[in-house]
């Protein structure tokens, strides 16, 4: 839950060096925000007993970590102070209702009672917590504002820096998260683009690949893995998955290689990287580029290699359910191929190389500065959101323990350690996965079907001549496949309620 400290409580807990409050709202499930209009106020209260240098150190210290919520100028301009309330508790409510806050901590409740926000003292928070948790009937699959209060200040200082400085595609920032995603993904290159399927294209393009050319790749993925494929001029060829990882079955690649065969796209689905040693000798064998589809893996790793770092190319997604999202499509392009990487930042705009002169025809598929920003302000946290993915994971495995359910379902499996878990997806085993979903749905629990028609099964795709049967296990899949709520701010109880909620449905 998130919720305003009312510069009455922040003052008090300074003064009084009792820091107990600040600190329970630091955590990620109980965040505490300040208001920025209140920061002068708490600074002068501090200088009635010390100068005004010592009074701004000891403020800045003990509101390290803690969000600071800031209104617009029409946001504050628009808000007449109520009857009841000064201007600055005016806003406070303001921001509460803006910012859709849980309620405000302040020393004076009664002030507020007029009010429809929740405001209680401080020694009121383990209540309102436990309240708030017995209380659970919605679970989001994502809820990506259930993570600003970690990130909030960094983003915001990012988004306006890019704003005020009216530099808004490409340029150092982009650059700047080029060279960190590089580093993260351990490839010597990068190139940020304007989404997913735009870096498998560019990747695509770059590699030559067009009419006449086969790509190897998953009927069980995202479409973009194949229509980028058929983009090209390129023809996708499909082959089935591993009924354990879902991702596509390594052993079945060698049988679909013809003369016509270019390239190798693995996806590492769901967060988990495919079989990539097999893979790579392979495509070495037959001399074929891989273009990792590692959209939904920025972190998995195999044998301590990263995602996008092991293939020719690696194509990321920075979609805002991925787990490292923007607020809006980006994408990036990794390649160990110095070429590879000249060729791509010129067909990333139009193949214009010097400017108006066009030796091939790309596209725009430029990023922009702003996504470039925030996206930076949040891989600082990435590291720590897979951690908790992979907790979550964990957790799922010990109530569906403790609940008895591991019998009608199959669990995802880590086989290639590290799993990212961008989705957990489990295997309903008794062919009520439809009505499971509509039982979980009727209960505000989030799941989704990632995904309900492999590709090979599409309509777009009929020319291809594949048939229902061609691929059983991608099939089963598709009928089996549920996933559930897993990100970073998922909470240990709104698993309960989930798990709780299936247990409900099998019984
Ligand atoms: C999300 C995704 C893409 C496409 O990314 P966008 O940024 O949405 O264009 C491609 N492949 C897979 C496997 C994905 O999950």
């Amino acid at each position: 839950m998130q919720f305003l400290l009312h510069h009455n409580v922040i003052i008090q807990a300074i003064t009084s060096s009792d820091h107990d409050i600040l600190k329970r709202c630091r955590q990620t499930h109980s965040a505490g925000w300040v208001l920025s209009n209140a920061l002068a106020t708490i600074h002068s209260h501090l200088s009635m007993t010390m100068d005004s240098t010592a009074a701004y150190t000891v403020m800045r210290k003990a509101l390290e970590g803690i969000p600071v919520a800031s209104l617009t100028g029409t946001d504050m301009i628009g808000t007449p102070p109520s009857s009841r309330l000064d201007y600055l508790d005016s806003l406070a409510l303001r921001t509460v209702d803006l910012f859709k806050l849980d309620g405000i901590i302040t020393l004076k409740p009664e002030a507020f009672s007029e009010s429809r926000a929740n405001a209680f003292p401080p020694y009121e928070l383990d209540r309102i917590l436990r309240k708030g948790d017995e209380s659970i009937n919605k679970v989001p699959l994502l809820n990506i504002p259930a993570t600003y209060p970690q990130m909030w200040n960094d983003v915001e200082h990012e988004m306006f820096k890019v704003v005020r400085s009216g530099h808004f595609i490409l340029g150092p920032k982009v650059e700047e998260l080029e060279e960190q995603i590089a580093a993260y993904t351990q490839a010597p290159y990068a190139v940020g683009v304007s989404s997913g399927t735009d870096a498998l294209l560019l990747a695509l393009m770059a590699a030559g690949i067009g009419p006449g050319d086969e790509v190897i790749t998953s009927t069980y993925t995202f479409f973009a893995s194949a229509g980028s494929i058929v983009r090209t001029g390129a023809k996708p060829v499909f082959v089935d998955i591993d009924p354990f990882t879902f991702n596509m079955d390594v052993g079945r690649i060698e049988a679909a290689i013809t003369p016509r065969t270019k390239a190798i796209m693995p996806v590492h689905l769901y967060g988990q990287c495919v079989e990539m040693p097999p893979l790579l000798e392979l495509t070495k064998k037959h001399n074929l580029l891989v273009i990792e589809d590692a959209a939904q893996a920025i972190g998995s790793e195999y044998l301590e290699r990263r995602a996008g770092g092991m293939g020719d190319f690696g194509c990321f997604s920075f979609f805002p359910t991925k787990n490292l999202g923007g607020f809006g499509d980006a994408g990036m392009v990794t390649t160990r191929s110095k070429e590879f990487y000249e060729k791509m930042k010129v067909l990333r705009v139009h193949g214009m190389e010097p400017k108006y002169y066009h030796k091939m025809v790309g596209g725009n598929f430029r990023i922009d500065a702003l996504q470039a920003a925030i996206i930076l302000a949040k891989l600082i946290h990435l590291e720590s959101w897979i951690d908790d993915r992979r907790n979550n994971a964990q957790r799922y495995l010990r109530l569906f323990q403790k609940h008895s359910l591991t019998e009608k379902f199959a669990l995802p499996m880590e086989i290639f350690p590290r799993h990212v878990f961008n989705q957990y997806v489990v295997r309903v085993l008794n062919g009520t996965r439809d009505k499971l979903r509509e039982h979980l749905q009727s209960h505000n629990a989030g799941c989704e079907v990632y995904y309900p028609i492999p590709l090979h099964l599409q309509e777009c795709f009929k020319d291809l001549g594949y048939k229902k049967g061609d691929f059983p296990e991608a099939e089963k899949a598709a009928e089996e496949t549920l996933a559930l709520p897993v990100a970073n701010e998922v909470t240990p109880r709104q698993q309960e309620y989930v798990v709780e909620r299936i247990r409900e449905f099998i019984s």
